[in-house]
């Protein structure tokens, strides 16, 4: 193969062999841009050279000969003592890793070239620090020797010579400077520091490619989900000087601001500087602005540069310049990085600059930049220091007083305070408290626990798995490791995009955008520009977007955020509250007189809840799930029942007889394995009458819309089906309740009954279901967890991140989904449904149907649509037009 490339063989389209920086120094050679010239050596050889440790053959012939023509077209030789060429040696692979991998300056210089440079350069002090450079840069990255060393040798150095700054340091403390490195590298490696410049060039480019599977650039790459196996390029440059006096410099400038997407030139320079000295903040940089006054040939001649790559790249660049007396040179470019307000502004620019599509713009942001700008944020710079760290779980900021229970919280909020509600970890118990607060802190647990996946749902802020703080939930108060006592009532912040906890307020900014997507107005600037990318997205997306919501406020505030019905709508948290008695009555009933009593009670209130939702829906439909937790999910904890009759035995007073009753229930009804248990369908048809209210509360729920002018679309969903049978007999007992109730009321009642596919056996024997089934939809938190034998709720916090850790997985499959395995089914369940029905309306349910990641999935598999949060809404939305792309 070929291993190695000159900058002006080479383009942009191939990022895959030359790495980023290597194509887009070479897409700019094309150019004809102002590019020291240079050759790329390919990803391809540093897969080579990383599998048996050292160079491929022919690389370093490949090497010589256009090292022999850069010689050539610079009349320069590596090495030659009257006018040495000097290059540099630079990482980059395909995906850029910013400081992650390392970079060589100044190649060529050794005892004999570094006086030739001083003669051509005029400058011996310029010609001795770079020299000393080369030896501190390839002592650390090449041979190993702790940086630390160094830079001790150089402190030595200037306090010997009474210098402070390093350019302080003259020529001779520079000389005495080399000489004290080239021990160092003796004492610590028992090796020269070699003078041979091929060799230097050999050995950066081996040490180059070796830094790829370095700890830091591991760590980042599986931050960031980087595949391991691309290997780094290594560009050879030759070498120009931003450090040569008052007319050289060098910065850094982007097309566009990269913070708001202001139109214009922005950047930073620094004068009389190398390339290193900018991001080491050695002195203060100046806007680019000033560069205008200081040279403005210069100056226009960047310009220039800068508007040729925006309009071949159509995007905002940002690039890396260095002038050397008065001559612009390009280093680098890409396509920069941005803030997500940025991105929605620039998309919306170019497109109104012709530049480019409404698609290509709506391919330009995301579903995640979406979130972010839906969330209030603090402001890390005013806000000090932090009082502990954890995992940025829900993102988003808030202020307000922690509390430490459920019922804490809900009084303070009922009483107009912000409260943030702080536990070791959350269960289902809490929610109330989660519903009232403005965030959640918890001290364990990962990304994926309760109090995390809650809080995203809903859209609250969340800080979980803050492991520095004892949280004493008795003593009402939290500890921090610093020894800051945090009682309740005191007022702290919670950033959920960052993970921080402050003591106090810290200042916060307000979204505009989640003002304007609650609104539907929208305002200029970021606003604007995410208005159209929804819109556009809206115009081109096939799926619709539902929400998940179990409430009419839940239901108004989706269909705002532009729902386009409910997906899931669980009826269980309607059994909580105060209606518990009701439950527990209808568990403890001795006969079926007592539980129809307890059902007949309870009809009511469903029928109440079910109207709500209904009436905010109108015209829409509304998917409503029969009961599927298991019962016992609705009795008191046993261990605290246990107690309560203990101590009140103890004590010598009464039992209470219903505690008793309580807990023999609790006891009878306690399962090993509650998620495998008696839930779901099997809960309807083994306790008689469960199902019948409930169907008979959403036949009466139409009804009474209908009667009052509206246009319920109820669905009925019957959850974790294993079989046609479970779901057949469900649907006669469906059908025959709304027959009822369409004699009784006069109002033809007619639901379409669904199932939900989330058991591996309901997705296989999918074509037998669609027989029985109106509808499909996954629910894909239960399908990953019967899929993969994984109880959420446990492995999560157990070994979740061991597997990250271990590169098990790149990201949780509750996350996104795992189309390997879960994604498989889903495909069978949806070819083999349709095979048997045609045309079978089919969705998803659960975390997954707001997962950016999921929903192109789920697009691509043909689903009609995702149901999700009502604040997933807008990026669900979002996402499935960039699908449709
Ligand atoms: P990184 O990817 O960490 O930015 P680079 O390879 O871009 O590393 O190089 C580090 C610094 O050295 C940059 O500021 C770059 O502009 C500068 N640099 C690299 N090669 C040269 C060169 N041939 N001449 C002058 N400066 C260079
Ligand atoms: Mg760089
Ligand atoms: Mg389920």
């Amino acid at each position: 193969p070929k291993y190695v490339y000159d900058f002006a063989e080479g383009g942009r389209e191939m990022a895959g062999l030359l790495g980023g920086k290597g194509a887009n120094l070479a897409e700019m050679t094309r150019m004809g841009l102002p590019v020291p010239p240079g050759f790329t050596v390919t990803t391809e050889a540093c897969r080579a050279f990383l599998a048996v440790g050292t160079e491929p053959d022919g690389l370093r012939e490949e090497v010589a000969e256009h090292l022999a023509r850069l010689e050539q077209a610079t009349g320069r030789r590596l090495g030659r003592p009257e006018d040495p060429l000097l290059v540099s040696v630079r990482s980059g692979g395909r995906f850029s890793m910013p400081g992650m991998m390392d970079t060589v300056l100044d190649i060529g210089l050794n005892d004999e070239s570094v006086l030739g440079l001083a003669r051509i350069s005029g400058q011996e002090r310029f010609a001795w620090d770079s020299y000393r450079r080369l030896i501190q840069m390839f002592g650390r990255t090449v041979m190993g020797v702790d940086g630390e060393q160094f830079e001790d040798a150089l402190a030595k150095a200037k306090a010997a010579s009474g210098a402070v700054l390093d350019t302080e340091l003259g020529t001779d403390g520079l000389r005495r400077l080399v000489e004290s490195y080239k021990q160092l590298i003796r004492t610590e490696t028992g090796e020269e520091f070699p003078q041979d410049p091929v060799e230097q060039l050999h050995r950066s480019i081996g040490a180059v490619f070796s830094s790829w599977n370095g700890e830091r650039a591991r760590v980042y790459r599986k931050r960031e989900h980087i595949s391991e196996s691309l290997g780094t390029a290594v560009n050879v440059q030759t070498m120009v000087f931003g450090n040569l006096g008052s007319d050289s410099g060098t910065g850094v400038a982007f097309t566009r601001d990269p913070a708001t997407g202001q139109p214009g030139v922005y950047g930073d320079y620094l004068s009389n500087a190398q390339g290193e000295d900018v991001v080491a903040g050695i002195r203060n940089t100046v806007p680019l602005q000033d560069l205008e006054r200081i040279d403005p040939a210069s100056y226009r001649r960047l310009g220039e540069c800068v508007r040729l790559l925006e309009d071949r790249y159509r995007d905002l660049c940002d690039v890396e310049f260095t002038i050397e007396r008065g001559k612009l040179w390009m280093l680098q470019t890409r396509v920069g990085k941005r803030t997500a307000e940025a991105a929605f502004r620039i998309a919306a620019e170019l497109t109104d600059e012709g530049m480019i599509s409404p698609d290509e713009a709506l391919g330009r942001v995301s579903g995640d930049e979406l979130v972010r700008l839906m969330f209030p944020r603090i402001d890390g710079t005013a806000a000090g220091a932090p009082l502990a760290r954890g995992i940025a779980a829900s993102p988003g900021a808030a202020v307000g007083a922690a509390v430490f229970d459920s019922a804490e919280a809900v009084r303070r909020a009922a009483a107009g305070q912000k409260v943030v509600l702080v536990r070791r970890e959350t269960n289902p118990d809490d929610l109330p408290g989660m519903v009232a607060a403005q965030a959640v802190l918890t001290s364990r647990g990962g990304k994926t626990s309760h109090a995390a996946v809650v809080a995203r749902g809903m859209g609250r802020v969340c800080v979980c798995g803050a492991e520095e703080l004892t949280v004493d939930v008795e003593a009402r108060m939290f500890t921090a490791s610093d020894g800051t006592v945090v009682t309740e009532g005191t007022v702290i912040s919670v950033d959920g995009s960052s993970g921080t906890v402050y003591l106090g307020e810290a200042p916060l900014e307000d979204s505009a955008v989640l003002r304007y997507l609650e609104t539907g107005v929208a305002g200029p600037g970021t606003v604007e520009s995410v208005d159209r990318a929804l819109r556009h997205a809206d115009g081109i997306r096939r799926l619709e977007v539902r929400a998940n919501a179990d409430t009419p406020e839940d239901a108004v505030r989706a269909r705002r955020f532009g729902a386009q019905g409910i997906g899931l709508c669980r009826t269980e948290h309607m059994f909580l509250g105060e209606r518990r008695r009701l439950v527990e009555d209808m568990i403890l009933a001795a006969d079926d007189t007592g539980r129809e009593a307890a059902l007949d009670a309870l009809l009511p209130l469903q029928r109440e809840d079910f109207t709500g939702i209904l009436e905010a829906m109108d015209g829409l439909p509304v998917t409503i799930r029969l009961l599927d937790p298991p019962l016992h999910e609705f009795l008191p904890d046993r261990t605290e029942l246990a107690v309560r009759i203990a101590t009140s035995e103890a004590s010598g007073g009464v039992t209470d007889a219903y505690d008793v009753q309580l807990l023999e229930a609790v006891e009878r009804m306690h399962e090993q394995n509650p998620m495998l248990g008696l839930r779901g369908v099997r809960l309807g048809l083994l306790v008689p009458g469960l199902v019948a209210m409930q169907v008979r509360a959403i036949g009466e729920a139409v009804a009474a819309r209908v009667l009052a002018g509206g246009d319920p679309r109820a669905e009925i969903m019957v959850p974790l089906i294993d079989t046609v049978e479970e779901l057949r007999l469900v649907r006669d007992e469906v059908e025959e309740v709304l027959a009822e109730v369409s004699a009784r009321t006069g109002v033809p009642v007619d639901c379409p009954v669904g199932t939900m596919i989330e058991l591996p056996r309901a997705a296989l024997t999918a074509g037998e279901i669609a027989k029985s089934a109106d509808f499909f939809s996954f629910g894909t938190n239960d399908l990953t967890q019967t899929t993969w034998g994984f109880s959420r709720d446990d492995v999560e916090a157990e070994f979740f991140s061991a597997y990250l850790e271990k590169g098990i997985f790149k990201v949780s499959p509750f996350e996104t989904i795992d189309l390997d395995g879960v994604g498989r089914l889903v495909g069978i369940a949806v070819r083999e449904g349709r095979e048997t029905a045609p045309g079978l309306k089919i969705g998803v349910c659960g975390e997954h149907g707001g997962d950016p990641a999921s929903v192109h999935f789920f697009h691509a598999t043909g689903l009609d649509y995702v149901s999700c949060s009502p604040f997933r809404v807008p990026v669900a939305r979002l996402e499935a037009g960039r699908a449709a792309l």
